[in-house]
């Protein structure tokens, strides 16, 4: 777009087009605002940032009472995002977290914290021995290793949710430019200025930069604390004979060494452009010494020793395993408590950052906040959580 199309002023901006600034701006269509500018460095949901894919895991098997509250609050709005939409955007298969049942929090939870949790809050779940595991399901747990499944949690297909999220904001006439870079946000939030010096001003401004939010708030004092971890993911075909018999799963073991211990997967969800089943599985911890402040210092290419390490899970631990692919790295935007920053921070300009691993499944309650935010308004419901004030995000 030359810059003599570009508009001047918007009533609300939102910086980042991945599924932060989509489910804003998707929200802000469904609330009837207009006059709404999204701008997306590169392109919607690309490749190199954290939400491309075609699936994320829903649950409410968490650890933390606050988060398994606010997953219940996100399933309630997805329920009415897919009657909007008319369409399924998430699919029901269960999840199960097995694996060691020691009494520490990894940044997924624990399978006995999940377990104080769902029975607190009544959620339901099965509890499943190695042997039950190994019946039910293609995988090789140790003799040690227990079990809770889910049967209400699932994924979330990204991919479509994406493609949604776009038709609707387009529908309500918002403009969605990508390949469109802001270099600099205006002190006081009230305006963007793009790398080609165009400014736009703006009645309200929401940044949802991913790994990238610090670059544009570091300038006004205002970065939040973040490390950004390069994460593995690939997908493996697998023996057509067991494709619907494999579970979402989340494998917990302790720390060895190199092997930060957690995995995770999905069932067979698609398929090679050949028509062999495939499943999308990854690790769950980076090395520290691949972990980065500044995001554009982030490994591109998956690292020899992550690869190994999932294959050797991925080959070991489950079977009628074939072959790996296609590999990916994808960033997770990091708190050191690993809980998101949602949150006005001027009287102008409203902030989501740190989406960690785990944000996606929020996404309507996320985009539905950050649209009353940019409204004047405060989110339906609690989120002090999140906020930019807690000393976990203090730079
Ligand atoms: C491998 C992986 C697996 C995950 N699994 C799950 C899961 O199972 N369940 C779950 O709930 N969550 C999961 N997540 C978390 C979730 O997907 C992310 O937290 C979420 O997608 C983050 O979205 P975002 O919009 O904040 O960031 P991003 O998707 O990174 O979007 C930020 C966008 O801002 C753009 N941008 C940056 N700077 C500028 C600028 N100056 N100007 C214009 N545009 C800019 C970028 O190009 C980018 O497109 C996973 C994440 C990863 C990486």
């Amino acid at each position: 777009m030359t810059s003599s199309s570009l508009p001047t002023h918007a009533r609300v901006v939102i910086v980042g087009g991945g599924m932060a600034g989509l489910s804003c701006a998707a929200a802000l269509a469904k609330r009837g605002v207009s006059d709404v500018v999204l701008l997306e460095a590169r392109t919607l949901a690309h490749a190199g940032a954290s939400s491309y894919g075609e699936t994320r895991m829903f649950r409410e098997m968490y650890s933390d009472p606050v988060l398994c509250r606010l997953a219940q609050e996100a399933n309630r709005l997805w329920r009415e995002e897919e009657s909007q939409a008319g369409e399924q955007l998430r699919e029901t298969h269960g999840l199960l977290f097995y694996g060691e049942s020691w009494d520490e929090e990894t940044i997924e939870g624990s399978i006995p914290g999940a377990r104080r949790v769902m029975d607190d809050q009544g959620i339901p779940y099965e509890a499943l021995n190695a042997e039950q595991i190994a019946d039910r399901f293609p995988l090789k747990p140790k003799a040690d290793f227990t079990g809770l499944f889910e049967p209400t949690a699932g994924a979330v297909r990204s991919d479509k949710v994406v493609a949604h999220w776009i038709r609707s904001a387009r529908n309500a006439g918002h403009q969605l430019i990508e390949h469109t870079s802001v270099q600099q946000l205006d002190a006081d939030g009230g305006g963007v200025t793009l790398e080609n010096g165009h400014h736009i001003a703006a009645d309200q401004l929401v940044v949802a930069c991913g790994i990238w939010s610090q670059l544009l708030l570091a300038p006004l004092g205002l970065a939040p604390k973040l490390e950004v971890w390069p994460m593995l993911w690939a997908h493996y075909t697998v023996d057509p004979a067991l494709a619907d018999r494999y579970p979402q799963w989340f494998c917990f073991q302790q720390e060895r060494g190199d092997d930060g211990g957690l995995y995770y997967g999905f069932p067979v969800l698609s398929t090679t452009s050949d028509g062999r089943p495939r499943i999308k599985c990854g690790i769950d911890w980076a090395p520290k010494d691949l972990r980065v402040a500044e995001p554009n210092a982030m490994v591109s290419e998956p690292p020899a020793r992550l690869v190994e390490l999932l294959d050797t899970f991925l080959f070991n631990e489950l079977e009628g395993v074939q072959e790996r692919v296609e590999t990916v790295i994808s960033p997770y935007s990091m708190t050191s408590d690993v809980n998101f920053v949602l949150d006005r921070i001027t009287p102008q300009l409203s902030l989501f950052c740190g989406g960690s691993g785990q944000s996606f499944k929020f996404a309507p309650l996320i985009g539905d906040s950050l649209a009353r935010l940019a409204c004047g308004e405060q989110p339906g419901v609690n989120l002090s959580c999140w906020s930019h004030k807690r000393p976990a995000v203090r730079a």
